[in-house]
């Protein structure tokens, strides 16, 4: 049983005073390739990370404790906190119509809440999986990821991808997930930084995604006119030749998202061939596209990609939506202090906030612990 399913475990004993039936866990994810391309019908290529949130539940009532908040929530109404999120489970699996009875879960998890890492993923994922286990409900791992971001969209209400679920409950421990979002296939992609002798850093500039949602949404909106100017039902449908129809922000905007499609199913041809100089480039160039095309990276995200070039990076780019929040780096394993102390050194002469650093391993999607 890993730590954190182990402290889910105690929580759950020390709060109701019994062992629990079963535990889980579930990791965060961070995108590695494919941005703004999920709901233009494209690709995506996360991996989860070795952080997980783990539950351990048993049937009766008692209310839902989080050891990391140390606070009990009753399972029934949404009150906005934590506890919405196994809530939403519980009313989509309703919703569904699995009929599922009376349960009580203890939550311990080191998922990094707010960075765009994925929390709120791992959070449902672990009692969807722990759920459909005691109950018996046998729902597959996709529909269990639908599930998860229905009550993501619609009991939280927030308005998510198909991504972050898929990641965390289809990824195996040393690869990665390409997922199409449109037919929602998804298959599993060697992504062996070990034996490269990489680590995968993640820098989280701590910058609010202030703008992010009128960004976000100019940006959806500009991807719809650009589909319906070439008479495509997505971008996803659109060639390079079809962008010379295009021009003005709606030309930058599906040049980004037609260009990463490709990029994405490049990076998955160089990874199952163990090249990482051309998975190394292909970040680079999504970048830049986010960055000059598509227009949601900011300084932070820059420098940082910058410093990580300069710091002989195989590759690094911004990861999520933008507007802030987190970059990745594909570094030689020795060199990842030493990016770290010149990024936040950089920070500082910038007068930037003082940003956070992570290094993950690629690891297994959501699990019943044994
Ligand atoms: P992200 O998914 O990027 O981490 P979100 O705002 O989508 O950020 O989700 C974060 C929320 O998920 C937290 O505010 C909290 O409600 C919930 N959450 C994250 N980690 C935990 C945890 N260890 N225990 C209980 N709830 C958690
Ligand atoms: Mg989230």
């Amino acid at each position: 049983m890993r730590e954190m399913e182990q402290r889910a475990r105690r929580a759950y004993k020390e709060k109701f005073g019994e062992e629990p039936d079963l535990v889980a866990s579930a990791p965060g994810r961070v995108n590695l390739i494919g941005e703004h391309t999920d709901y233009n019908g494209g690709f995506v290529l996360p991996c989860a990370i070795d952080r997980r949130i783990a539950v351990a539940v048993g049937t009766g009532e008692g209310g839902l404790y989080s050891a990391d908040f140390d606070e009990t929530r009753q399972v029934v109404e949404k009150d906005s906190s934590w506890a919405d999120y196994p809530r939403g489970i519980a009313w989509a699996m309703d919703e569904a119509g699995h009929g599922i009875g009376a349960f009580r879960a203890a939550f311990a998890g080191d998922v990094p809440l707010g960075s765009g890492l994925s929390s709120s993923a791992a959070i449902e994922a672990t009692t969807a999986l722990a759920l459909d286990a005691l109950f018996g409900l046998g729902i597959g791992r996709k529909d269990l990821a639908v599930l998860c971001q229905r009550a993501e969209n619609e009991y939280v209400g927030v308005n998510s991808g198909i991504m972050d679920q898929y990641a965390s409950l289809l990824c195996d421990a040393g690869a990665a997930l390409l997922v199409d979002c449109r037919s929602l296939e998804a298959e599993s992609v060697p992504l062996d930084l070990e034996g490269a002798g990489l680590a995968l850093v993640v820098c989280d500039t701590r910058v609010e995604r202030g703008l992010a949602d009128t960004g976000y949404n100019d940006r959806r909106a500009a991807c719809e006119r650009a589909a319906r100017t070439l008479g495509v039902k997505e971008l996803r449908d659109a060639t390079e030749g079809d962008l010379d129809l295009l021009s003005g922000e709606e030309l930058k905007r599906a040049r980004h998202v037609v260009s990463e499609d490709a990029r994405v199913l490049e990076a998955v041809e160089a990874l199952e061939g163990g090249d990482f100089d051309e998975f190394g480039h292909l970040m680079y160039a999504s970048h830049a596209s986010l960055r000059d095309d598509y227009e949601v990276s900011t300084r932070e995200l820059d420098a940082f990609v910058e410093i990580a070039e300069e710091y002989g990076a195989r590759g690094a780019r911004l990861t999520g939506a933008g507007f802030g929040g987190c970059a990745i780096a594909l570094v030689s394993e020795g060199k990842t202090a030493a990016l770290a102390q010149a990024c936040e050194q950089a920070f500082a002469e910038h007068g930037f906030e003082e940003p956070a650093f992570y290094e993950f391993v690629p690891a297994a999607g959501a699990e019943l612990a044994r």
